[in-house]
């Protein structure tokens, strides 16, 4: 079967693979102070630099945690007075974890609305924090995150940025974005799941999600995941090396599918396709097909594809993406994601394209 959810996981890299396998031999804490726990510590230490190198910060910077999930959850916490406002595009991580959050509206092409963020903003009360994600993980929209640091740093709040899925896409520098915390997590980039950072600005008053012991500055407890930060960190490296051409390629093989798709299905809509986005996300839509329907023909077909983010398939409530973007309940629950990674290779996308056309034609003779 073909692979094309990069967006809800990443296979396992090569040097990742090695990386992991390599630490899985590795006996010791890296808190103990015996040869073995110091042993630990070096690779520990290692991949904690590479990571802070690679990431554009400094590696006290640096907090791992149990993924993305969690460094969102943690993230939030930083916020001390005043409310709280996340984009309505956001990862359920951050949407389900703050129920009083003010909510950024996204224009239809789904970038945040600045006018509406800055009407805020010269509004009292002063919010302590806006997060806004870097990328989408349904739609692949990359936000105007300089836009929104210069508005929210006008009124002193904090800025915290989901940068899980821009990660091995774009550029990406923790100290060039000029937020005050970032997000990211090893499995969306082809590491092992179940590991990720919060990278933080110095001097933040931190209160500890998962307390107990000292490990993490004291900022987050429990003995480090060794085998997923060691991933982690040759994840990362060779998405950044390969990471131009990379895109370069996806992006070209991304074009000529929408093109032909476009082209051929005529009521088929591309959501995003009005903003900038990531070259490796396609959000593709058609009436009268249930996004389910659609999953579930191309894996019979050979295809792993997903309806809207992992998170919400399993459940047919359509999209919250979508519908932020002021697409209807019925149209918004008719889109698929179709997200391309380190291991495509360039007949993918025709071949998928063939067997979608196949489904959207006995579809258009049986309406
Ligand atoms: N944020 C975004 C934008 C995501 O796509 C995901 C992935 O599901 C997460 C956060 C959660 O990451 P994790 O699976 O590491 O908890």
């Amino acid at each position: 079967a073909t692979y094309l959810d990069h967006n809800a996981t990443s296979p396992l890299r090569p040097a990742a693979r090695s990386a992991v396998l390599a630490a899985l031999e590795v006996c010791g804490n890296a808190s103990s102070v015996h040869g073995f726990g110091r042993k630990a510590r070096g690779l520990l230490d290692d991949a904690r630099q590479d990571l802070a190198h690679l990431f554009g910060a400094g590696s006290g910077q640096l907090v791992f945690t149990s993924g993305a999930t969690e460094a969102n959850n943690q993230a939030l916490l930083t916020a001390k007075q005043g409310p709280i406002l996340l984009s309505a595009g956001e990862h359920d991580s951050l949407l389900q974890s703050c129920a009083d959050a003010e909510i950024i509206p996204l224009c239809e092409n789904g970038l945040v609305d600045l006018e509406w963020l800055a009407a805020r903003l010269s509004r009292k009360p002063t919010p302590a924090m806006v997060s806004v994600m870097l990328v989408n993980n349904e739609t692949g929209v990359v936000q105007p995150l300089e836009d929104v640091v210069a508005l929210a740093k006008s009124v002193g709040a904090l800025v915290h940025c989901d940068a899980v899925q821009a990660a091995g896409k774009l550029r990406l520098s923790f100290s060039e974005l000029g937020v005050d915390l970032l997000s990211l997590s090893a499995h969306k980039i082809g590491g092992p799941a179940g590991c990720g950072l919060l990278i933080q600005r110095d001097g933040l008053s931190v209160t500890p999600l998962v307390r107990g012991g000292g490990q993490e500055r004291r900022r987050r407890a429990g003995t480090e995941n060794l085998i997923g930060i060691v991933g982690f960190a040759a994840a990362a490296r060779e998405a950044e090396q390969g990471r131009q051409d990379a895109m370069d390629r996806l992006g070209a093989w991304r074009q000529a599918f929408e093109d032909a798709v476009l082209a051929e299905a005529p009521e088929a809509v591309i959501y995003g396709d009005g903003a900038p986005r990531v070259a490796n996300t396609i959000c593709l839509g058609v009436p009268r097909l249930p996004a389910e329907t659609q999953v579930m023909a191309m894996d019979l077909a050979g295809f792993a594809v997903s309806a809207g983010s992992a998170c919400s398939s399993g459940k047919v409530t359509p999209s919250h993406v979508l519908r932020a973007m002021g697409v209807e309940p019925d149209a918004a629950a008719s889109a698929i994601r179709i997200s391309l990674g380190w291991n495509s290779q360039a007949e993918d996308l025709p071949r998928f394209l063939k067997a979608w056309l196949a489904l959207y034609d006995r579809s258009r003779a049986a309406a």
